[in-house]
This record gives structure tokens, C-alpha cells and sequence, in this order.
């Protein structure tokens, strides 16, 4: 039933079927562990012989209840609930590459991931070679080595708002024989669906919008089941693991291969596991999702209208915004909403962009985007001020770039707080 459902339907009634007498709503399953009778029961658990919850850093009934809404509403095979969005993309690629292996990405990338790749991964002997993703296929695939396991990119770019050139970049991946790795987290599955782009593995910062309220730290990863992974560069889902007795995941889990052994090896091994409490709240925030993505995509392009049309502002980055370098893709592959991310820059540059922000009464400095009350952040001197003047142009982030997330507030209250931190802007410069 839940494959015919539309996605308003999956997010309140997806995931969870409660048999007769059991809680309406997902329990929080607050256990580490489950009480078994006898040890060969356990034993084939424990040889992946057959399935069922025996230890919390693995698996629980309130996380898989939240996995099992995300993986129907990205119309994916299975899913991965993470500690964050941050170890969702960390075990999205070392679950198919190890110390010697290359991975290709878009430069243009949130700053956490950004120095996960150049540095973290650098240090695993995972090497990331960045590409402009506004560069020819054909310039793309010229950065491609022997090694190269995997493409990564950001739906939409934070913060520069780059909508992913989907049909480029699964012509390279299948030119390559390598999965597209999306990183969703924008648009989320009630915007984009990128397995119908060509994507072959999704993650999340579930912190964001899946959450909407500001309160958990999740992510997850999302697999499409649509890539062979039997074309010779990815033994470590073909060949016998010897930690599991000589199993190959590929034989024993078809389809389903990649988001196995994210969990039964790397959550095993890595640990960073979702918790009860955490799987609960990012669960109840799937409720409402289809509705407040409605009406942040409808104030953020608003607000960016609103924006475009004030003296004090010198640019507008919406990409739903006629002009806009991406509005073409964003047409294409956001038909419902451009998402509730607005970047500006305002006359006066770097000095000026942190005065507004301190103007704003609304509108709140948070290191967090995607919460239902509307917040800004002045990247450069913030998230991403590790990187370096190049890497920020790289990335696409200006030094007079304000980055606005916009609530779900009225409108008019959003846009006149705007209004009264631009004017009194113009008093002091
Ligand atoms: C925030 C964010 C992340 C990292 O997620 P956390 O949940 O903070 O670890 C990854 N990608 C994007 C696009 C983000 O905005």
C-alpha cells in the first residue's frame, strides 16, 4: 500500500504499522537490548541469518520506524538513520572506498562536508578530488582515476545555491561506473526525489528540515538499489567479509547489499548510532514535512522577491528566482518549491552584511538552517570560515553573503523585520 501512497500520505501514515493493542504512534524503545531464549537464536542474529533487533548501536524499533519513512518517501530500497548528518556522509563513502581510493565532488559544498573530504578523509587515505560542477562532462570525467569509487554533490549547494545538473552527473557516474552520491538535504524527499534522477545513494542532515524544530542532531543515508556494484570495483560488497564468516553481501542481500553493510559493518565497527529519543523526534517531524516545505518555499520566495526590489540590497540568490543561473534546472527538478534557503548581499559588503544581522529581531543568528522560525548566519566568518579565500570562492561564498533560512511565520512579519533591519542600515552607513 505504502509504494501507491503520495508523499503527504507516507510522511503521517508511513513507516509504522501498529498491530492490534500497540501504540498508536512509534514507541520510544528506550533498551539497548532485546531478551532472547536461547543463544543459537541469537547466534544466527548475530551471523546476519536471520533479522531482528539484539543491540541498539545496530538497530531499534524507533529508529527503524523513522528509517522505514525516509527510505518510502525517497522511493529508496532501505535506509540508514546516523548520529548525524555529518557520519551519513562519512559512511556513505567509506562503505565503498579505503585508504588508497579517490572519490570525485562538487566544490561547491556545505563547509562540514567540505573539511570532512579535504581534510578527515584525506587523513583515512580517502582522497577527494573537487570539481567546478559548472565545468563539461567531458572536463568532469578528465579528473577521473582508476581509483575512483564514487561522485558526490549537493542537491541544492549550500550556501551558493547551485541546483545539481542531475542529467551531467549521472552520465558521468554511469560513464564511470561509479554511484552518484546526492546529498538531499535542501530540497528533502518532498521536493526532490533524486533516485528518479539517477542518483544511486541519498543522505541527509536530518538536523534540518526533517526535524524542522531545532532539536536533534540525525542524518541518514538512503540507498536506491539501482546500481551494480558487480562490475569489478567494489569487492568489499562482492567478496567474503571476514568478519562476518566469509559473507557476501551481494549474494546474501541483492538489492539491499550497500545499506547492509553501512549498518551491519560500519555502525557495528564506527558506532555513530541515531538514538531512541532523537529517532522519535526526527520521526514526528516527517509529520507535518509536506506542509512546512509548502510554506517555506513559498517565503523564501517571497522574501527573495521582496529583497530584489530594496536599494540596500546588491544581490539576490533564490533559485526559483527568474534569472537565476540555475532557475532552468530548478523548474526541472524542484516543481513543488526552490526550498526555504535565501542568500543576499547588501551595499557595504562584509561590515554591512554583519550590522544587518545584528538589526534582525525576527530573524535570529543560529549555526542551524531549516527550523520552522527563520534564522540568518553570515557564512564566511562562520561555517565556513575554515576555508581559504580560494576554497571560499570555490564554494561561492562572498564576504558580504547573508544566508537567510526562512520560516513558516506570516510573511509579512518575516519581510517587515527586513524592511526595519535594512532601514535602520541606512541610518548608520
Ligand atoms: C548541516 C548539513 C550537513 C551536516 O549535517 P549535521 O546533521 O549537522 O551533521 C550536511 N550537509 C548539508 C547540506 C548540511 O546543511
Amino acid at each position: 500500500m505504502i509504494n501507491s501512497w503520495r508523499k503527504e500520505t507516507i510522511c503521517v501514515q508511513g513507516g509504522y504499522n501498529p498491530k492490534v493493542g500497540e501504540p498508536r504512534i512509534p514507541a520510544i524503545v528506550q533498551s539497548t537490548t532485546y531478551k532472547y531464549d536461547n543463544p543459537d537464536h541469537l547466534a544466527e542474529l548475530f551471523d546476519l541469518k536471520t533479522s531482528g533487533h539484539m543491540y541498539s548501536r545496530i538497530s531499534n524499533p524507533t529508529v527503524e520506524a523513522f528509517e522505514s519513512k525516509v527510505a518510502a518517501l525517497e522511493k529508496g530500497v532501505g535506509a540508514l538513520a546516523t548520529a548525524s548528518g555529518q557520519s551519513a556522509t562519512l559512511l556513505s563513502i567509506l562503505n565503498i572506498c579505503s585508504s588508497g581510493d579517490n572519490i570525485l565532488a562538487a566544490s561547491t559544498l556545505y563547509g562540514g562536508t567540505f573539511t570532512l573530504f579535504s581534510s578527515s578523509l584525506k587523513k583515512f587515505g580517502v582522497e577527494v578530488s573537487f570539481v567546478n560542477p559548472d565545468l563539461p562532462a567531458s572536463e568532469i570525467l578528465s579528473y577521473a582515476k582508476e581509483n575512483t569509487k564514487a561522485i558526490f554533490a549537493e542537491t541544492i549547494s549550500n550556501p551558493s545555491l547551485k541546483l545539481l545538473d542531475f542529467e551531467k552527473f549521472s552520465y558521468i557516474s554511469k560513464t564511470l561506473g561509479i554511484p552518484l552520491i546526492v546529498d538531499n538535504t535542501f530540497p528533502t524527499p518532498v521536493l526532490c526525489n533524486p533516485f528518479e534522477h539517477g542518483a544511486n545513494i541519498i543522505v541527509h542532515s536530518a538536523t534540518k528540515y526533517i526535524d524542522g524544530h531545532g532539536t536533534s542532531i540525525g542524518g541518514v543515508i538512503v540507498d536506491g538499489g539501482n546500481f551494480n556494484w558487480c562490475n569489478g570495483k567494489f569487492p568489499e560488497l562482492t567478496e567474503p567479509d571476514p568478519s562476518y564468516h566469509g559473507l557476501s553481501y551481494i549474494k546474501e542481500f541483492k538489492n539491499l547489499a550497500y545499506i547492509t553493510k553501512a549498518r551491519v559493518h560500519l555502525l557495528r565497527d564506527l558506532g555513530p548510532a541515531l538514538s531512541p529519543f532523537n529517532g522519535f523526534l526526527l520521526n514526528l517531524g516527517l509529520d507535518s514535512l509536506t506542509l512546512r516545505m509548502e510554506r517555506h518555499s513559498s517565503n523564501a520566495l517571497n522574501l527573495s522577491k521582496f529583497l530584489s526590489t530594496h536599494p540596500k540590497v546588491s544581490w539576490v540568490n533564490y533559485p526559483k528566482l527568474e534569472g537565476h543561473p540555475s532557475f532552468e534546472l530548478s523548474e526541472k527538478y524542484l516543481p513543488l518549491g526552490g526550498s526555504g534557503i535565501v542568500t543576499f548581499g547588501v551595499e557595504g559588503g562584509r561590515a554591512a552584511a554583519k550590522k544587518l544581522i545584528e538589526n534582525l529581531k525576527l530573524a535570529s543568528l543560529v549555526v542551524h538552517l531549516g527550523d520552522v522560525r527563520t534564522s540568518v548566519i553570515h557564512p564566511a566568518s562562520t561555517t565556513h570560515r575554515q576555508l581559504s579565500d580560494e576554497e571560499l570562492a570555490a564554494s561561492g561564498v562572498h564576504g558580504d553573503l547573508i544566508r537567510v533560512s526562512v520560516g513558516i511565520e506570516h510573511i509579512e512579519d518575516i519581510i517587515n523585520d527586513f524592511v526595519q533591519g535594512l532601514d535602520s542600515l541606512k541610518e548608520e552607513i
